[in-house]
């Protein structure tokens, strides 16, 4: 299939890869032979940075709540980089903590417009040319969160509940035409989304983790780029959750 990194040509567009999550996806793709198409929003050094540790990757900076920046990018990373993604991660994310009842009709169309619309616009732009090719992984980043419900994360969860479904949905619409797709939803992974949780949060947290620690953006990286390759061939319209066993779930 187009998307082994056998096929020294089979490109992998990875949402905010310039840091945390993203970047381990970037990196694991990277080392399975993938190149790379590092998206970035803001920090343009960073992903300059990440680019010039992998080898054949391309930076392309869009702001994925403009309704035409999926177009264009899968555009730009055929132009560049001389064909269509053969694999897609729907990484760039943003969480905005408050409760239900504090949270404003912008906070709302921010999170529904960030996580659920920019995911939803990349796999559009994807789809055809992924039909036309016969083959193509999409992998859309959900959480826990979207499968548990989080006090203070309402709207951040319906956006991953929603994204879970819509991955469920879109691997019955392109399954025939060999396109796989699957959410991987990471728990507790140390990143700038998390750093700066409270102290008794964090605490609180661990002590429902099986493993009682949180996870590395590399163990969530190495699952994407198993997802990726001819290894999961059979595996659509599911999630892997990553997350060290999280109890009650
Ligand atoms: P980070 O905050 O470290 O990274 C988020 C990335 O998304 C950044 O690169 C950011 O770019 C990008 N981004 C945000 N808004 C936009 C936008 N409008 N357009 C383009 N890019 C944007 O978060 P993580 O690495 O922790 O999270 C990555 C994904 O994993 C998210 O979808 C998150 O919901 C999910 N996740 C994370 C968990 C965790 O514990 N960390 C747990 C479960 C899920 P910029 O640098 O410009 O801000």
């Amino acid at each position: 299939m187009t998307s082994s990194p056998k096929n020294s040509s089979a490109v992998a567009l990875v949402s905010g890869a310039s840091r945390g999550i993203g970047r381990a996806c970037a990196e694991a793709l990277h080392h399975s032979g993938f190149r790379v198409a590092l998206h970035y929003r803001s920090d343009s050094h960073l992903a300059h940075k990440v680019s010039s540790t992998l080898d054949g990757s391309q930076t392309f900076c869009y702001d994925l709540t403009d309704p035409e920046a999926a177009q264009k990018m899968i555009h730009d990373v055929k132009e560049q980089m001389g064909e269509f993604p053969d694999v897609l991660i729907n990484n760039a994310g943003i969480t905005i903590d408050k409760l239900a009842m504090m949270t404003s009709d912008a906070d709302f169309d921010q999170l529904i417009t960030t996580n659920l619309g920019a995911s939803f616009r990349l796999c559009r732009a994807m789809a055809k040319p992924m039909m036309r090719k016969k083959s193509g992984r999409i992998i859309n980043i959900t959480s826990i969160i979207g499968h548990t419900g989080q006090r203070g994360q309402s709207i951040y969860s319906a956006t991953k509940a929603a994204i879970t479904a819509f991955t469920q949905s879109l691997a019955g619409e392109l399954g025939r035409f060999g396109v796989l797709c699957n959410c991987v939803a990471p728990g507790y992974i140390d990143t700038q989304m998390t750093e700066d949780f409270p102290e008794a949060r964090k605490q609180h947290i661990l002590t429902r983790i099986h493993l009682e620690r949180s996870g590395s953006p590399k163990e969530v990286g190495d699952v994407v780029a198993f997802l990726a390759s001819d290894k999961a061939s059979y595996i659509t319209g599911t999630t892997i959750h990553v997350n060290g066993g999280m109890a009650g779930f």
